[in-house]
């Protein structure tokens, strides 16, 4: 049996707190090649016509469609006038029953309206032989067909991805205003805690929500960094946490969150002047989640040491508010998917549950036999997390689930 936890928030309301916080984003100018990733801060806008010239979209000839009396796709010999490469300036003209040899890329001659593929043609002596039909306009691109002078051709808010660069890159915006991104450090808390790197005693674990976090972050767009660990003691809690806040806009701290004697971090944030805007939640795992502000504007994450809380919990809910203060809607933060599911479910207790699951490309969902939050085995083998509402019903074979993606 759960213990009663009807007067803890829901994750509902969590999100209502988080997505009311009013942010700053930090902006930033960047340099084309470092704006990968970054949100934009304002539309770029094309300097001219694309493409801005009539352009051949083949190799072959072009030719005017008018000599191509019917398009039949009968023969026809044209006289050819010269050569046009791509990058080339032609004073070209094509009179009638003229071609002239053109390049992909390249600028349409005066008085061409259409380019026979050179597939379909045999050149001889200074004439062409072309066995296709020529509509106007075949395989050119007309000058401003993809956007004109003072279109906007990205959006303020939109990620630059790879294919957004070429575009920024073509319109010649190789610096762009973009949304900073968040600077989060991550802090772990426990006496037991060594080092991945260090050989642990005999009841001392290795520290692996830092680096685990610091990944999971990185993934959400963050310029995260491991800010080191601290034991149980309230005074060097206290002491890590400052140093840590120095350079950073927000704060994870995993570990010390819960009920026990040593779990000193909210506490301590209280001493700091924090206001703890969330302490515990209805979610499983995580329920001693930790949502508090600083009076200068940043915020620390407190988060239950037992990695797939903390792992479920800066998925779900951390997310939002770094998604927003990267320059995002919380809507981008949502990483919904739908499946239908390939085993059985128990009903579930009172808390919105998220399970570590496997989402297949048919659309099935299955859900993996954890062990519970400290299963961070099974957490790697998962790819999304099934949620599961707060007393749902059991759920048959068949059913459809929602789960939330985890970033690979
Ligand atoms: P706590 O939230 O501090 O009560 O910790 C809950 C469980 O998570 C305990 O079994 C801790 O040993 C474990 N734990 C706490 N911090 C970490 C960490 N940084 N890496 C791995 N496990 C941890
Ligand atoms: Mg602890």
């Amino acid at each position: 049996m759960e213990p009663d936890v009807s007067s803890l928030l829901s994750v509902q309301r969590a999100i209502e707190i988080l997505d009311a916080e009013p942010l700053a984003p930090r902006a930033t100018l960047v340099d084309l090649p470092e704006a990968l990733g970054l949100r934009l801060r304002s539309d770029v806008i094309a300097d001219r016509d694309y493409p801005p010239f009539d352009k051949s979209q083949m190799d072959g000839f072009a030719v005017r469609s008018t000599d191509f009396p019917t398009s039949d796709g009968g023969e026809h010999r044209l006289r050819l006038v010269g050569e046009i490469a791509a990058g080339q300036r032609s004073e070209l003209s094509i009179e009638p029953g003229t071609c002239a040899k053109i390049f992909t890329g390249a600028a349409m001659p005066r008085d061409a309206d259409a380019v026979i593929p050179v597939e379909f043609t045999t050149a001889r002596d200074g004439a062409v032989t072309l066995r296709a039909a020529a509509e106007p306009g075949r395989f050119v691109a007309p000058r401003g067909s993809d956007c004109r002078a003072g279109d906007v051709v990205l959006r303020r808010g939109s990620v630059v991805t790879p294919a957004a660069i070429a575009v920024a890159a073509s319109v010649g915006a190789w610096q762009v205003q973009a949304f900073a991104r968040p600077r989060v450090a991550v802090i772990s808390s426990g006496d037991e805690l060594v080092a991945p790197g260090a050989t642990p005693g005999p009841s001392q674990i290795r520290d692996s929500n830092q680096s685990m976090l610091v990944a999971l972050l990185s993934r959400l767009g963050c310029d995260a960094r491991g800010a080191g660990s601290v034991c149980d003691d309230p005074g060097a809690i206290r002491k890590a946490l400052e140093a840590a806040l120095r350079d950073a806009d927000v704060l994870l701290v995993s570990g010390g969150m819960s009920m026990g004697d040593r779990d000193h971090v909210p506490r301590v944030l209280g001493e700091m002047g924090a206001d703890l805007k969330i302490t515990k939640l209805r979610i499983k795992p995580g329920k001693p989640f930790v949502f508090a502000g600083l009076s200068d504007g940043k915020y620390v994450f407190g988060l239950p040491g037992n990695p797939v809380s903390g792992f479920a919990c800066t998925l779900r809910l951390v997310s939002r508010l770094l998604t927003r203060l990267a320059g995002g809607e919380p809507r981008d933060a949502e990483r919904w998917r739908h499946a239908t599911l390939d085993a059985p479910l128990p009903s579930n207790g009172p808390r919105e549950f998220y399970q570590p699951a496997r989402l297949a490309d048919d659309g099935s969902a299955s859900p993996l036999r954890w062990k519970g939050s400290a299963d961070v085995y099974t957490l790697a083998a998962a790819n999304a997390l099934l949620v599961r509402a707060e007393n749902e019903p059991a759920l048959p074979v068949g059913a459809r689930v929602r789960l939330l993606e985890i970033p690979s």
